[in-house]
């Protein structure tokens, strides 16, 4: 009988557990044995689960609370955490191999076995009826419909494996702290850090939906895109209050990095929450941006009010709200939404009374005006503003047009108020 042998029913049980878990995140923040160490995608892409090193369970958005081992027991700190693809079921992993299964089948762990490094992933199989744990050494224990893609287990490495990833089209991608990737099994290899000097050591990789690609994401939050994952913006240069621990992508490309002090940065992804309030703090700059939460920045109008939007495009955002205020124009307006601001305006811009169908499914131009399914605004992810007073004709538009794509920011056609990083 493993000690690592747990199953969790979701049910009644989990539901009561659910506004536990809520309150024990609201503004404490992870730290010590009890620090963050995994984030994980909601179902969806519509939320995401943090899981600590004393496997305790939080969760945003859309995400579901499966259960926890917090209060229990463990052998070994948690390391790592995946979501069952589909079921929304949830695998915790052990550094000593230990797997939790909180609404997921078990199928096997390295639990009570003697294993050569520590485990540092635990990587699902896409139909979610298997997982494969990888060791620091890159040694690799699968389980259920798992097939083995190889090992490193015995090859030299320069750094130790820190995590890995299983891309669309099967085999397994492992990146090591200083950069290096390692494609096994058929994954494609894509390029890798290896051999150049980091600021920070690598500590997490997600894969491209297509499989053709993957970002590394180092310690201080930077990004390295390859193949075709597009860069989705980096912190590398921001202070930190906590080191960057693990990554994961939700809806499309966008990313959700994880401090370990449970502060959540979204990257050209919603913001959904995070155990801190107030995190990462910079000193107040002359001219940029106020860092306000581990995914937003606040960048102050000239006539008063301020913008709010991503942490990686603040800085650009004050620098352009300064240039037009020193070449006489006055700009402010509205930029980061969140996800329950995007909600309310889908059932009020797409269909009466609002349905499930009209606020999640419809076509977003169906809507009047346009507007995007919840958890895929360009305004959720912290990177469109929506000016005010800036029709075509007004100072505003005017400057907008001569000047902002200098500060990284695009119109959207038809709607002379609505610029972003994408111009969508
Ligand atoms: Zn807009």
């Amino acid at each position: 009988m493993s000690r690592s042998r747990i199953l969790l029913a979701a049910g009644t049980v989990a539901t009561a557990l659910t506004a536990v878990a809520i309150t024990a995140t609201a503004g404490h923040a992870l730290g010590g044995p009890d620090a963050g160490t995994a984030i994980v995608a909601a179902p969806g892409g519509t939320g995401y689960a943090i899981v600590s090193g004393t496997g305790g369970q939080y969760n945003y958005g859309s995400s579901v609370f499966t259960g926890s081992m917090a209060g229990q027991p463990l052998a070994a700190p948690m390391v790592d955490a995946a979501t069952r693809p589909g079921s929304g079921g949830l695998w915790m992993a052990g550094a000593d191999g230990g797997v939790f299964a909180f609404g997921a089948p078990f199928y096997g762990s390295m639990g009570n076995k003697p294993l050569s490094k520590p485990i540092v992933a635990i990587v699902p199989t896409a139909s979610g009826n298997g997982y494969t744990l990888v060791g620091a050494d890159g040694g690799t224990f699968n389980f259920g419909d798992a097939p083995y893609p190889g090992s490193l287990a015995g090859t030299k490495l320069a750094a130790p494996i820190v995590d890995a990833v299983r891309p669309a089209g099967g085999g397994l991608l492992l990146a090591a702290a200083d950069g290096g990737v390692f494609a096994l099994g058929g994954a494609q290899f894509q390029g890798s850090m290896g051999g150049t000097a980091l600021a920070r050591p690598v500590t997490a990789i997600v894969d491209s939906p297509s499989g053709k690609g993957y970002l590394l994401v180092g310690q201080d939050g930077g990004t390295f895109a390859f193949g075709d994952f597009p860069f989705p913006g980096s912190l590398a240069g921001k202070r930190l209050n906590a080191p960057v621990v693990d990554a994961v992508r939700g809806i499309d490309t966008g990313v959700w990095m994880l401090g370990s002090d449970g502060g959540v940065f979204a990257m050209s992804a919603p913001f959904y929450g995070s155990a801190v309030t107030q995190a990462n703090t910079p000193p107040a700059p002359a001219v940029g941006s106020t860092v306000v939460t581990g995914a937003l920045a606040k960048a102050t109008c000239p006539a008063g009010g301020s913008i709010t939007v991503s942490v990686t495009i603040g800085d650009q955002v004050a620098r352009m709200l300064a240039a037009a205020r020193a070449g006489g124009t006055s700009l402010c307006g509205s930029g980061w939404r969140s996800v329950d601001g995007q909600i309310a305006l889908r059932k009020q811009n797409c269909g009466q009374p609002p349905t499930n169908d009209t606020i999640y499914n419809k076509s977003p131009s169906a809507c009047k005006p346009p507007t995007a399914r919840p958890g895929t605004s360009m305004h959720e992810k912290g990177l469109a503003i929506d000016f005010t007073n800036c029709n075509r004709g007004s100072a505003c538009f005017t400057w907008l047009s001569g000047n902002a794509a200098t500060y990284g920011l695009h119109n959207l056609p038809g709607e002379d108020w609505h610029w972003s990083t994408t111009g969508r």
